[in-house]
């Protein structure tokens, strides 16, 4: 820690028996700019004893100016002084006339502490890790594993936890020995933290690391101001520049695109085949997106909701192109898929939902040789789900599973958001600022609207 920084959070601080004589000078503060690491920036303050910092590469924020000189170290119980006169006492708020300073900023973030139990409060805006980058967060998209971990948990869930990990940004600061990246630049990040080293990793999957961490499982993720991305995801290409004109909020999307990219490898999906999606929530129509991207010749929608399924029309002719939509509330959809199908069945089946009656149906609409992947919204660990084994057997059928997405494929999917073969515009059906962080998980656990996007501004 530098010398002159202030330890230990913003908590008030019992005054010292002595205090520095009050340096009356006229306060040459806000002398714009100072310098903070990062860059330039204008800093002002409030009759309560803010500061604010403003016109900073990493956007704006709050925080305590510390001054740094070996020769008059400020501690703890510096002045603080306000447009001339002192301040209140104003824990954590310290400022001193002249330079050079450093800022230490506090942030605002989504802390989930067990289930149901989730503040938005200020934290300590992390340290850029040495290797790797602080991002100042723009745009953080939520799906449907952030709706199951406010619930109920998460296998790689460890709490107390800054959800998010569909993130996008700019860099507010590169880490030491980070040559190529600046802040400023626009960036989209994967959330997956793979060793590198691993037998999957070596492998080229990487999303099967033995010592994977994920961003928003086991790091604190991007449901805040700022989010630190180690150096292990810097070198493992968590980061990707963000395409020209693409904006942030879509740009989160690439991530959730990446995990169906991934899904549509691990099924094999052949151009020319038969697929069926169950459930044309958001998930269900990226999926149903990039298989039509990836080739498949006939695309069915399968919904039972039927608030969702109105959507999910209109969302036909938008942006996911399906064939047909079958209304599973009326229809039996084996029924529909075989029809559609001249009585073969789907050649791949994608339950984005879950329900178990999804994925009865899905298996029972399989055809010969078809294939049916588990990768999303499964139902609850440890619910039952009666497989009807001969079906495999003498179709030749297959269940495969798939789990989160490499660094390749995330960014292929930025790529495709960028150039507007998938409509990510499209799906966004809420932006919440992230003092709704709460009310935007609430949405996704109802399944009250389509994507829904947390927005920091800039
Ligand atoms: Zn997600
Ligand atoms: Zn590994």
């Amino acid at each position: 820690m530098a010398r002159g920084r202030i330890a230990g959070g913003m908590g008030v601080q019992p005054r010292p028996e002595k205090t520095r004589p009050m340096r009356r000078a006229r306060l040459a503060w806000p002398r714009n700019p100072v310098q903070i690491r990062g860059g330039p920036a204008a800093v002002t303050g409030d009759e309560a004893g803010n500061a604010t910092v403003w016109d900073h590469p990493g956007g704006k924020g709050r925080g305590r100016l510390i001054r740094e000189p070996e020769d008059e170290p400020i501690g703890p119980y510096g002045m603080v002084y306000g447009n001339d006169r002192p301040w209140p006492d104003a824990p954590g708020v310290f400022l001193c006339p002249y330079g050079p300073w450093e800022v230490d900023m506090e942030m605002q973030a989504a802390v989930l502490r067990g289930p149901g139990d989730l503040e938005v409060t200020r934290r300590p805006r992390p340290a850029c890790p040495p290797g790797g980058l602080l991002v100042a967060v723009r745009a953080c998209s939520l799906c449907a594993t952030d709706a199951k971990m406010f619930a109920r948990g998460h296998r790689d869930l460890v709490l107390p936890r800054i959800l998010g990990h569909e993130v996008a940004g700019v860099v507010a600061e590169a880490g030491a020995g980070v040559t190529d990246w600046r802040p400023g630049e626009a960036v989209q990040v994967a959330p997956g933290l793979p060793c590198g080293g691993c037998r999957w990793c070596l492998r080229g999957a990487p999303n099967m690391c033995e010592r994977m961490r994920i961003i928003g499982f086991h790091e604190d993720g991007g449901l805040a101001q700022y989010l630190a991305v180690p150096a292990q995801g810097l070198s493992q290409g968590a980061v990707n520049r963000l395409p020209a004109g693409l904006g942030f909020a879509v740009a989160a999307l690439a991530e959730p695109l990446a995990c169906c990219l991934n899904a549509l490898e691990q099924v094999r999906l052949e151009p020319g085949e038969t697929v069926a999606v169950f459930g044309a929530g958001p998930q269900g129509r990226l999926v149903a997106q990039a298989a039509r991207l990836r080739g498949a010749s006939r695309l069915i929608l399968v919904e039972v909701a039927p608030a969702r399924l109105d959507r999910a029309r209109l969302a036909q002719a938008a942006d996911t192109g399906a064939d047909v939509m079958v209304d599973a509330s009326w229809e039996d959809p084996v029924a529909a898929i075989r029809r559609e199908t001249q009585g073969r069945g789907a050649d791949v089946v994608l339950p984005a939902t879950g329900a178990v009656e999804a994925l009865t149906w899905g298996l029972a609409a399989l055809a010969q040789r078809g294939r049916l992947c588990l990768y999303s919204g499964l139902p609850p660990e440890g619910e039952a789900w009666p497989v009807n084994l001969n079906r495999l057997h003498y179709r030749e059928a297959t269940l495969v599973g798939a789990y989160g997405c490499t660094s390749r494929q995330n960014a292929l999917a930025l790529e495709l958001l960028g150039r507007g073969r998938i409509d990510g515009e499209a799906l966004i059906s809420h932006r919440l600022p992230l003092a709704r962080a709460r009310e935007g998980l609430e949405l996704v656990r109802d399944r009250a609207g389509m994507k829904v996007v947390v927005e920091m501004p800039g």
